[in-house]
């Protein structure tokens, strides 16, 4: 019973020291790529993964009750923060989505857009001369 004790603080141990350097790594490889996950959304799997390792270790008997309390209201709470500044991160953000949008307009209107044909600057549509050099626009007439 000292033994199974003994094993299971030493798989507690482990698996929070394991933990240590996965979330810095994961914090760290953001930094320098963020298009994939956020720093929440990472938090928040890893916390959700590690929730569910304890849960695993609990069932299989690598853990002990005490220790499983305790891991598991730990991480549910690691878990639980960072759902909420996930969800917050994605209310307040969306730069990236306004940044999207507004390429997709400037190219809708390079598309759609009338061509001079003096100079080849593209106008808005609707123009009636050029904007670049005031050569009239042929669209604009016929329309
Ligand atoms: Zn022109």
């Amino acid at each position: 019973m000292t033994l199974y004790a003994g094993v299971a603080l030493v798989a507690a141990a482990v698996v929070l020291f394991i933990l240590q350097p996965v979330v810095k790594g994961i914090h760290a490889s953001l930094d320098r790529d963020d298009d994939e996950l956020t720093e929440t959304e990472a938090r928040k799997r890893v916390a959700l993964l590690a929730l569910r390792d304890v849960e695993y270790d609990f069932l299989a008997g690598k853990l002990d009750e005490q220790d499983y309390r305790s891991l598991k209201s730990e991480l549910t709470a690691e878990a639980l923060a960072a759902l909420e500044a996930d969800e917050a991160s994605k209310s307040g953000g969306g730069s990236d989505e306004a940044l999207e949008a507004e390429i997709a307009r400037l190219r809708a209107g390079l598309k759609s857009g009338t061509p001079c044909p003096a100079c080849a600057y593209t106008n808005a549509d609707g123009s009636r001369f050029c904007s670049a050099c005031g050569h009239a626009l042929a669209a604009a007439v016929a329309g």
